[in-house]
């Protein structure tokens, strides 16, 4: 199945051969600039219209579409075909609109706390249902951030993963900067990624700053241990000058101490990174740490010297909030 972003300009330039010169450009900007879909393209005589709809309709199907935070977050449930679920959340805030995309269908990396994870790996994503998903936010608001952290691992999925972050970057006009992509530390993406000379915001998944207990956390830890992931995102900061962010799910009883603290602030300090501090929205197991908790581990990194903030949770009455995806609509 084609959607209207699995197209390059080039194939569009194919399907709108015999057309005026101008159309592609049209077409393009329209998809791009607009999200419209092609139905919706008025200004395109009837007949073309008609074609582009059959040939181009959108990728994904909504299966659900809930709002939570007085309408300020919309998270979509889409059909990506074959029963591949896939979720994307939008948040308004009074300075930008941030959009979360998935990039696959699942997760294989089984991290122990995602409920993401958990629900095991379907498929990967094309590029064109990732920016398919851009799309459908942009049809709602007008979105100025993109963040690849929604199901799935955009660097276990690298060249779809970046084929979309250029054509939102180039085509939706979307700045570097506004771009963040998150990832559990997949090492060699983590290297490709800073030689692609686009300098997006990297977002590391740490949670744990000693290898005994990241293991148990990401699995993948075992693969790419903290030293190997520390150098990779060394190179990153000096390739791209950008500032690292290090995510931190806050869970309690399991790395919320002061050790904690210190082992995080002794990885992030070299670094120069930002501590982004999740608090864990719950599920089998892992619990929340309480309040002053909390702010104790934050005071604590800020006397070691690391900057931190604590993310306002978003959207976890309909099961939109960090590591609350999984691809499994509740009926209304
Ligand atoms: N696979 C990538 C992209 C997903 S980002 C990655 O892991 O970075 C989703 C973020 O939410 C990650 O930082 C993840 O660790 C975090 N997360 C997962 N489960 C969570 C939970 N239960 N509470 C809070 N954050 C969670």
């Amino acid at each position: 199945m084609t959607g209207p972003y699995d197209l390059s300009r080039h194939d569009l330039d194919a399907l709108l051969q015999g057309e005026p010169a101008f159309r592609s450009r049209q077409v393009w900007d329209a998809l791009h600039k607009r999200a419209a879909w092609p139905a919706e393209m008025t200004e395109l005589p009837g007949p073309l219209r008609d074609r582009l709809s059959s040939e181009i309709a959108p990728a994904l199907t909504i299966v659900d579409r809930r709002l939570a935070d007085d309408g300020e977050t919309v998270k979509w449930a889409f059909d990506a075909g074959a029963g591949a679920l896939v979720e994307t959340v939008l948040m308004a805030y009074p300075d930008r609109v941030t959009v979360c995309v998935s990039t696959q269908a699942g997760c294989a990396m089984a991290c122990p706390f995602c409920a993401t994870g958990q629900g095991g790996f379907k498929r990967h994503l094309r590029a064109g249902e990732i920016v398919e998903q851009v799309a459908w936010a942009k049809r709602e608001r007008p979105v100025t951030h993109v963040v690849f952290m929604g199901m799935g691992e955009p660097l276990a999925n690298y060249d779809q993963s970046i084929a979309a972050v250029r054509r939102i970057h180039d085509d939706m006009g979307i700045s570097a900067r506004r771009l963040t992509l998150s990832t559990v530390g997949i090492v060699p993406g983590i290297r490709r990624l800073a030689d692609e000379g686009i300098p997006v915001t990297l977002a590391v998944s740490l949670h744990a700053a000693n290898d005994e207990l990241r293991n148990e956390l990401i699995p993948i830890n075992r693969r790419y241990p903290l030293a190997v992931l520390a150098e990779a995102c060394a190179r990153y900061v000096a390739t791209t000058g950008r500032r690292l962010s290090l995510e931190w799910a806050v869970i309690g009883g399991v790395n919320d101490r002061s050790q904690d603290a210190d082992e995080l602030a002794a990885f992030a300090r070299p670094l120069g990174a930002h501590v982004n501090l999740i608090p864990l929205n719950e599920t089998d197991g892992y619990h929340a740490p309480g309040r002053p908790r909390a702010a104790e581990f934050r005071a604590r990194l800020s006397a070691l010297g690391v900057n931190a903030t604590v993310r306002v949770t978003r959207g976890a009455a309909i099961a939109a909030a960090c590591g609350q995806l999984a691809g499994t609509p509740r009926p209304a």
